[in-house]
């Protein structure tokens, strides 16, 4: 099995990596198995291939400088979001600071809070979705031959004002994914089982990408 360490303090996206790969023949793990102190660098990029890129050169910089006895065969990083049409793309890259920039809080439940406000104002209904897609772009560095990959992918929907379920993370309980062409989900990502989720994400179309070329 080859390793794949993955430069993110997010325990969620940690797993799901692990969860898709797992199969596909990686062990993933957290880059702070190998450096338990590893800065974050600022996403300072406009878009997401950009700070997923940023992110892992800067964790492969770090590593190298560490001189380790081991290293692991690849270091992938994600910088994913969600883009909701009538917000005009927002959170977009911010989405894991969304309630901290307007001053309304820290974390995902806040981040969820935030969104609900903005669509209110928007003029969305209780019982009404509106359109949305999550983005993930994963760019991975395979350390044993220097080569660098990436991949970048959507996952379409609508989301609501309410939340519902108590799976995954972020922005999962007010996403409803599309299932087939044009069909959207009656369950939120957040109800649905981790599986089910991994077959229609963004997270798991990218990676599916990304082990190809692996
Ligand atoms: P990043 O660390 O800048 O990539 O932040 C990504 C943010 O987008 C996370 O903190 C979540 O709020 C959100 N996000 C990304 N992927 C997902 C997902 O699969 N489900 C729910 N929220 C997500």
């Amino acid at each position: 099995m080859k390793t794949m360490a993955v430069a993110t303090g997010n325990p969620h996206k940690l797993q799901e990596f692990s969860e898709i790969l797992a199969p596909l023949g990686w062990r993933v793990a957290s880059i702070r198995d190998w450096l338990p102190m590893v800065p974050e660098p600022d996403e300072t990029e406009p878009d997401f291939a950009g700070n997923a890129a940023l992110k892992c050169r800067f964790a492969v910089a770090v590593l190298r400088e560490a001189r380790l006895a081991s290293l692991p065969d690849a270091v992938a990083a994600d910088d994913s979001g969600l883009a909701v049409n009538v917000l005009g793309g927002a959170p977009g890259v911010y989405s894991a600071r969304f309630a901290e920039i307007a001053g309304h809080g820290i974390g995902d439940a806040d981040n969820r809070r935030e969104l609900v406000r903005r669509l209110r104002l928007c003029g969305l209904h209780e019982g009404f979705t509106t359109l949305a897609a999550f983005a993930c772009a994963i760019h991975v560095q395979d350390l044993s031959q220097g080569l660098q990959h990436h991949s970048l992918a959507w996952c379409e929907g609508r989301v609501g004002l309410m939340e519902r379920g108590s799976g995954g993370f972020g922005y999962d309980s007010l996403f409803f994914p599309l299932v087939n062409a044009g069909q959207v989900c009656d369950k939120t990502f957040a109800e649905l089982p981790s599986d089910t989720k991994h077959a229609l994400s963004h997270r798991g179309k990218a990676l599916c990408l990304l082990a190809q070329k692996l």
